[in-house]
């Protein structure tokens, strides 16, 4: 599934001369919208969830749906990246909710 930007959070990254989240897409898919600065995937059908976008977003704006084969409509996924730490968050279904922290691979 395509990841969803939530427009109240996204800012477009202003003053960067390239989103986050741009930057961040392997295939080139995340762009921003210049009138309303607000980022969006141009291509949906291509994105494979890979979740680069919603990692690098430093404002937690982008949210990706678990592909429906594996979750359903609804269940979400949702990285936090902090200094040494990546915190996932796992929302089921019927909105039950986990949370998994892990050491990232900078931490040494
Ligand atoms: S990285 Fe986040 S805040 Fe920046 S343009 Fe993308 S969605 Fe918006
Ligand atoms: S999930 Fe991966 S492929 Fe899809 S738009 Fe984000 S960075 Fe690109």
């Amino acid at each position: 599934m395509p990841p969803r930007i939530n427009p109240d959070k996204c800012n477009g990254c202003e003053g960067l001369a390239e989103s986050k989240c741009e930057e961040a897409c392997p295939g080139d898919l995340m762009a921003v919208d210049e009138t309303v600065m607000k980022a969006y995937c141009r291509s949906t059908n291509d994105c494979w969830d890979c979740m680069s976008c919603t990692k690098a977003c430093p404002r937690n704006a982008i949210e990706q749906r678990i592909p429906y084969q594996l979750g359903y409509h609804k269940a979400t996924l949702k990285p936090f990246m902090s200094k040494n730490t990546i915190t996932w968050k796992c929302k089921d279904i019927y909105g039950n909710e986990k949370v998994y922290k892990y050491r990232n691979r900078m931490d040494k």
